[in-house]
């Protein structure tokens, strides 16, 4: 795409979440219509899309139809099959590209990536079977974390192990799948930088936020982070460097350990993120709107903070906290999802402070 998408240019988007409605909902605002690639009916972000296809990310003839009805695509998470990406290539530009994405879909090349770039992570070794089990221990000591490789999310796939004999139990629950072992880290705070990168290579970064997890997911983020000025402008020129190096085109969540050697890295998502909502009520342009911006070749929006807000997700049964959390300074974001399951993100809500 050399040129920008003028108003009334459709954005494919895969996988019909909270990312993708609130994705859909900012592209409406410029102008810009969408079209949903999800398998199942009724998805958050079908809701308030123009154009919905329910079909499998293995119908390749969908996928056909999706890739020539859009201008542009892009996605809500990472873990999109292969050969799906293969056929939409053929078709349509995908920001952002396959190499954030095959670098942010694997915790092994993720890391390996970082370091060749300057960055630090934990120490980490690549677990296949139960000999470089037993070798990771002795390499990495405890106590340490064993992650699958590939599809993990909000602590899913993960184990903290502190000694050889639970090395051997973690490494049995992964019933084979290629994992790393990684140090644990001592970490005094999580951060995350929200940071946009459009095609011709302009980079704008929201102000870092400070996370709190509970349970492995995301309980709230607040800005400004309890994090000096020095620190501050450390975590935006990390999250800069992995953009720049990657030619990255959209939004990226960048998760950092704040640490007594400096800021390590965690992992990115090549993609908007949980920690980047408070952007709707901090800012005049969203994070989702600097994604739309970014993979539609209009100028990035200013994305400077005019507010300290804290977000907090609406997990399972907080739903019903709604009435009550229909205060003068706080916005409500809620999916549109019918079934509340524990652990399920049914909204989020940004209280200025
Ligand atoms: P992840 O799926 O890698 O984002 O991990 C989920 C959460 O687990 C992180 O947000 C941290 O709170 C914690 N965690 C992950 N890796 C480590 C580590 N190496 N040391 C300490 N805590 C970790």
């Amino acid at each position: 795409m050399n040129s920008p998408l003028p108003a009334g240019s459709t954005i494919g988007i895969l996988g019909g979440g909270q990312l993708g409605r609130m994705l859909s909902l900012a592209a409406s605002r410029l102008g810009l219509l969408t079209h949903v690639f999800d398998p199942s009916t009724g998805s958050p972000a079908s809701q308030v899309t123009q154009q919905v296809t329910n079909a499998s990310y293995d119908d390749a003839d969908a996928l056909r139809k999706f890739g020539h009805s859009v201008d542009v695509v892009t996605y809500e998470f990472e873990n999109i099959p292969t050969a799906a990406l293969d056929i939409l290539e053929g078709i349509n530009t995908i920001y952002p590209d396959r190499k954030a994405l095959f670098v942010s879909q694997d915790r092994f090349s993720e890391k390996t990536f970082l370091n060749d770039i300057g960055l630090q992570t934990a120490p980490f070794v690549k677990v296949e079977n139960s000999k470089e089990a037993s070798d990771a221990i002795a390499l990495i000591g405890t106590p340490s974390i064993l992650k699958t490789r590939r599809m993990g999310y909000d602590g899913k796939g993960q184990s903290k192990v502190k000694n050889a004999a639970e090395m051997l139990t973690a490494w049995g629950s992964m019933r084979g799948a290629p994992s790393i072992l990684e140090g644990f880290i001592d970490f005094t705070k999580e951060i995350s930088v929200i940071a946009a990168r459009g095609p011709d290579g302009e980079v704008s970064c929201y102000d870092p936020g400070e996370n709190v997890h509970r349970n492995g997911i995301l309980h709230t983020t607040q800005v400004p982070a309890t994090i000096t000025a020095s620190q501050r402008m450390d975590a935006i020129l990390i999250a800069a460097k992995i953009l720049n190096s990657l030619e990255y085109v959209g939004v990226m969540g960048v998760e950092l350990f704040d640490t007594s050697k400096g800021f390590l890295v965690n992992e990115f998502a090549p993609r908007v993120h949980n920690s980047g909502h408070w952007t709707q009520n901090g800012c005049d342009i969203c994070q989702f709107e600097q994604h739309i911006r970014a993979i539609s070749g209009w100028p990035l929006g200013d994305g400077s903070r005019h507010s300290d807000v804290i977000m907090e997700n609406l997990i399972g049964t907080d739903i019903n906290r709604v009435p009550e959390l229909s205060k003068s300074n706080t916005a409500l974001h809620i999916y549109g999802k019918v079934d509340t399951r524990p652990g399920r993100k049914m909204g989020h809500f940004n209280t200025r402070t």
